[in-house]
C-alpha cells in the first residue's frame, strides 16, 4: 500500500522533504499555513557554500549544491557564483582549514570548489579587507547566493509536477487514531496520514507539541544590516564569513547584495547572548539600533571603504538547538513522526538535502542521500531539558 505522508512546512526542509518523498512513490500533501520560504527561509542572507568543517555537514551541502545546480539548470533557479570565504584568524585555524581541505579533496571537491589561500591571496580576493591580523581562509570560487523562495517554489512544483498535493493550511491540531495514523485538523480541513514529517522550522517546538513529540527548538532572532556604499567598487565582495566554528564569540559576516549594498550581520552556530531566544509568533520584526551601530563599527574597522552607512535590513529567526546540530529522523518509539529542524544559519544551504533525509526515513527507514545523517536522530542525549 501506498504510504501517505503529510509534510508540515514549505521552507528549505519541508520542500525538500516533499520533492523527495514523492520520488520515492509517497502519497505526499505538503502543508504550509502562508507560502513556500515563508519562514526564514525566505528572510536569510541567501548563502549557500562548502566551506564548513564538520565532514558530515560538507557532505551534505555537496548534494545540496549538485541539487541546486540542478535546479538552476532545469528551473532558471537564479545563483550568484560570488564566492565564499571561510577566515582564518591564526595559523592554528589555518591549520584546521587545511585539515578539512583535505576531507574536502577526498570527499571529492577539487580546487574550483575549496582551496585553501594565505593571507595574501585573501587580501587580493577581497582588496579592502584589513588581514592584518588575519592568516588565509578557505574560499569556495563556486560557492555564492541563492534565492529561497525560488529554490522553494522549485522543489515544490517539482514534487506536484510527480504528485503531490500541496495545501495551503495551518495545522491547527492532531489525533492519534485507533489505526495508529494521523488525523490532523487544518484550517482548510482534515488530512489523514500514516506519517507526518514536522518541517515547521522555528515552529517546530509547537506542531511537535500538537503531534504530541515535543522538538527542543530555540528560535534565535537575527538581523540582517544593510550597508551601502558611497559608489560601487571596482570588485565583487564575495561572502566573507570570520566565524570559526567552534567559536564562542559570533563573528562578522559580509557580502556584495547589489552595486552599492552590501548585506553583513554576525554569524554563530550557538545560542548566544544578544540573539534572544523568542516566540516564533511573536518576534521583534525591526533591526535593533545597537545591532546596526555594533554592524557599522564592525565592519567600519575590517572593510577599507570610506563613507560605507549601515542600516536596518530585516529580522528572522535561526532555528538553533541546544547542541548546534540538526534533528532529523523518526521520534524515540515513534517511526510515524519524523522531525526535520534545528538547521540554526545554515537551512538554505543544508535544508533541502536535510528534508531529503527526513522523507528517506519516512519511506525507506534510513537516510540514504547522505547516510551519516543518522547523527541527527531526535531523542539524543545532548538535546534534553532544552525542549522549548
Ligand atoms: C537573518 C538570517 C540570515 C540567514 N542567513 C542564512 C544564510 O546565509 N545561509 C543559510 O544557509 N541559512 C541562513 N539562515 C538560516 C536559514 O534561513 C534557516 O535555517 C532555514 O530557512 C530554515 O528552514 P526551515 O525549512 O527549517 O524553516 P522555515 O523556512 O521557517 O519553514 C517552516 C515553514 O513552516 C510553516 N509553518 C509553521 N507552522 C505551521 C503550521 N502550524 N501549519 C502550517 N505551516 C506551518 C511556516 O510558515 C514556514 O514556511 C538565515 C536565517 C536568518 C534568520
Amino acid at each position: 500500500m501506498t504510504i501517505r505522508i503529510a509534510v508540515i512546512g514549505a521552507g528549505t526542509a519541508g520542500s525538500g522533504a516533499a520533492r523527495r518523498a514523492v520520488e520515492l512513490g509517497a502519497s505526499v500533501t505538503l502543508i504550509e499555513r502562508d507560502a513556500p520560504a515563508s519562514g526564514s527561509s525566505g528572510r536569510s542572507a541567501a548563502i549557500y557554500n562548502v566551506q564548513t568543517v564538520d565532514p558530515l555537514h560538507i557532505e551534505l551541502r555537496m548534494r545540496a549544491r549538485e541539487l541546486f545546480f540542478r535546479l538552476e539548470a532545469e528551473h532558471g533557479l537564479p545563483l550568484k557564483r560570488i564566492g565564499n570565504v571561510r577566515v582564518a584568524w591564526s595559523d592554528a585555524d589555518l591549520e584546521r582549514l587545511e585539515a578539512v581541505n583535505q576531507v574536502q579533496r577526498e570527499l571529492g571537491l577539487g580546487p574550483e570548489d575549496a582551496l585553501l589561500i594565505n593571507r595574501e591571496e585573501l587580501q587580493q580576493l577581497v582588496p579592502d579587507l584589513d588581514t592584518t591580523d588575519l592568516a588565509g581562509g578557505l574560499f569556495g570560487p563556486r560557492d555564492g547566493t541563492v534565492n529561497g523562495e525560488i529554490m522553494c517554489q522549485a522543489l515544490v512544483t517539482e514534487a506536484v509536477e510527480l504528485g503531490a498535493v500541496y495545501k495551503k493550511a495551518e495545522i491547527l491540531g492532531h489525533v492519534r487514531q485507533d489505526d495508529g495514523t494521523h488525523l490532523l485538523s487544518t484550517s482548510d480541513g482534515h488530512v489523514v496520514a500514516d506519517v507526518v514529517i514536522n518541517a515547521a522550522g522555528a515552529w517546530a517546538g509547537i506542531v511537535g507539541d500538537m503531534l504530541g513529540h515535543p522538538v527542543p527548538v530555540l528560535p534565535q532572532v537575527h538581523d540582517i544590516v544593510k550597508v551601502t556604499l558611497e559608489k560601487p567598487l571596482s570588485y565583487t565582495v564575495p561572502m566573507v564569513n570570520l566565524y570559526m566554528p567552534g567559536s564562542d564569540e559570533e563573528a562578522l559576516y559580509f557580502r556584495q547584495f547589489d552595486e552599492t549594498t552590501l548585506l553583513a550581520g554576525f554569524h554563530t552556530y550557538k545560542v548566544v547572548e544578544g540573539h534572544p531566544i523568542a516566540d516564533p509568533n511573536n518576534f521583534r520584526g525591526e533591526v535593533e539600533p545597537s545591532y546596526v551601530a555594533a554592524v557599522q563599527e564592525a565592519i567600519t574597522e575590517r572593510f577599507h571603504v570610506p563613507g560605507m552607512t549601515a542600516h536596518a535590513g530585516w529580522t528572522g529567526l535561526y532555528p538553533c538547538t541546544a547542541d548546534e546540530e540538526f534533528i532529523i529522523g523518526p521520534e524515540p518509539g515513534d517511526n510515524s513522526v519524523i522531525t526535520c529542524t534545528g538547521l540554526g544559519g545554515v537551512g538554505v544551504t543544508s535544508g533541502a538535502i536535510a528534508g531529503y533525509s527526513a522523507a528517506e526515513w519516512a519511506v525507506t527507514g534510513q537516510p540514504t542521500t547522505v547516510p551519516g545523517a543518522t547523527r541527527w536522530l531526535p531523542g539524543r542525549k545532548s538535546l534534553k531539558g532544552t525542549t522549548k
